[in-house]
C-alpha cells in the first residue's frame, strides 16, 4: 500500500496549502463604509453636539475626536474582520458577532481571538472539511503536507534529512505536487 495518493498532481503550487488569504480582503466593505461612517459621526460629535465652553480647546477637542473616531473605526472593522474570519473556521457566526460586538472595551474580540478554531480549508480530493495542520486527509488519505516516510511527522519541504528522526527524505516516494526545490 503507498502512503502517498496524489490525485490531481498539477493542481497545487509545491508546498502551498490552498487557504483563503488572511489580509485585507478579509474585511467586509460595509464595515469599511461603516468605519469611515463612525470617524466622521465621531468629529460631528465632538465638534459640533458637545458644548464648547472656552473657543481656545481647539487642539482638545481636535485630539479627543480623532482618537476617539480613529477607535470606534478600527472597532466597526474588527467586527467586519470577524464576521468573514468566523465562517472559514466553521464557528456559529451569530453568537460570535454577538460576544465581539456585545462584550465591552473589546474584550469580546480578545475572547474571540483566544478561543477561534484552526481555519478549515477542503480536501482537493474529496472536499472534507480539514485544518491546516493535518498533514493527511482523515477521510482519503490525500497528502496534504511533506512528511516523513519514516516517523510521519510533518517536515519543510526543503529538508533533506527528517528533523524528528534523520531518516533520508530523498528515500521517500513524495507526491509530485509537494516535490520542491529538488534536482
Ligand atoms: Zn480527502
Ligand atoms: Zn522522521
Amino acid at each position: 500500500m503507498s502512503f502517498f495518493r496524489s490525485h490531481n498532481d498539477s493542481v497545487d503550487v509545491p508546498g502551498q496549502r490552498s487557504q483563503p488569504p488572511d489580509d485585507l480582503s478579509m474585511i467586509p466593505a460595509w464595515s469599511v463604509v461603516l468605519a469611515i461612517a463612525a470617524f466622521a459621526s465621531m468629529q460631528y460629535l465632538v465638534h459640533f453636539v458637545l458644548p464648547h465652553h472656552k473657543p481656545d480647546m481647539l487642539p482638545m477637542r481636535l485630539l479627543m475626536g480623532y482618537s476617539w473616531g480613529t477607535l470606534f473605526a478600527s472597532y466597526v472593522l474588527l467586527v467586519g474582520y470577524v464576521s468573514r474570519d468566523v465562517k472559514r473556521r466553521n464557528m456559529s457566526p451569530g453568537l460570535w458577532m454577538l460576544i465581539v460586538i456585545m462584550m465591552p472595551g473589546g474584550i469580546g474580540a480578545i475572547v474571540y481571538f483566544l478561543l477561534r478554531q484552526p481555519i478549515l480549508s477542503r480536501c482537493p480530493h474529496c472536499s472534507t472539511e480539514i485544518a491546516s495542520s493535518y498533514n493527511f486527509c482523515p477521510q482519503c488519505q490525500f497528502q496534504m503536507a511533506p512528511v516523513c516516510g519514516q516517523c510521519f511527522r510533518g517536515v519543510e519541504i526543503t529538508d533533506v534529512y527528517c528533523k524528528q528522526c534523520g531518516h533520508d527524505l530523498q528515500e521517500d516516494q513524495v507526491p509530485a505536487r509537494l516535490k520542491a526545490f529538488r534536482d
